[in-house]
């Protein structure tokens, strides 16, 4: 199974796709995450991805493509991936669409989690990441056992570097003229499907077990 994540930054989108992931046993594959590790590592594209990162701009295709595309040629991906922040663009689900043509294959679901802009603000403010394994937390909504601490493993937790108000605000507007096109894309391709974000996450998970049976 092929699952494409889609809302704005902030919806949800992590915190499902790692649900899915475990549900249905295939890898959650986020590019922010890789992204990050980057940036912790210190590679050259670390450094340069933070350098769109920070401003809350969107990382350029090429670059964002060529990193998509060497992790789902992995053998883990091979019955299938829950993609996570990827393709926020036209062109990047393009390409990947043309990829998967040239196997006899597509994506199956691109879920929409539907989250309107008021809530997002106040939801990334409480965001809580752990840089080390990927897991994310909320303060009020979904906290650590231990405040500060990640329950997956130890490490300590940071709100990110991007999830100022500021950058935020930066970002919901990358969303809407750059990333909200894909709604439609999927659409067309006849494979979207839309859920309410703005309930408890359990329950936006049950609406996704039903889409995906
Ligand atoms: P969010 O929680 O907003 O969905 P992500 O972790 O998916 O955040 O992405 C954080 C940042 O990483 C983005 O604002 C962007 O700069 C960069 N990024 C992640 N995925 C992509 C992508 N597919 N194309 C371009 N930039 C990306
Ligand atoms: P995205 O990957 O779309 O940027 P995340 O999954 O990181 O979004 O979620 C953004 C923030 O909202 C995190 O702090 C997360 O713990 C919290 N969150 C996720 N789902 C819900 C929900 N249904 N209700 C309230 N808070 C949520
Ligand atoms: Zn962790």
């Amino acid at each position: 199974m092929k699952i494409v994540m889609l809302g704005a930054p902030g919806a949800g989108k992590g915190t499902q796709a790692k649900m899915i992931a475990k549900e249905y046993g295939i890898p959650h594959v986020s590019t922010g995450d890789i992204f990050r590790a980057n940036i912790k590592e210190g590679t050259e594209l670390g450094k340069e991805a933070k350098s769109y990162m920070d401003k809350g701009e969107l990382v350029p295709d090429e670059l964002t493509v060529r990193i998509l595309l060497d992790r789902v040629a992995q053998d883990d991906c091979k019955n299938g991936y829950v993609l996570d922040g990827f393709p926020r663009t036209i062109p990047q689900a393009e390409v990947l669409d043309a990829e998967l043509t040239k196997l006899n294959d597509a994506i199956d679901f691109a879920i929409d989690v539907d989250v309107p802009d008021e809530n997002i603000i106040r939801r990334m403010s409480g965001r809580r990441a752990c840089l080390k394994c990927g897991a994310t937390y909320h303060i009020e909504h979904i906290p650590p056992k231990q405040e500060g601490i990640c329950d997956a493993c130890g490490s300590e937790l940071v709100l990110r570097d991007d999830d100022k108000e500021e950058t935020v605000k930066n970002r919901l507007d990358v969303y809407h003229k750059q990333t909200q096109p894909l709604i439609d894309f999927y659409t067309k391709k006849g494979v979207l499907k839309s859920v309410d974000g703005t309930v408890d996450s359990a329950e936006v998970f049950s609406a996704i077990k039903a889409i995906l049976g």
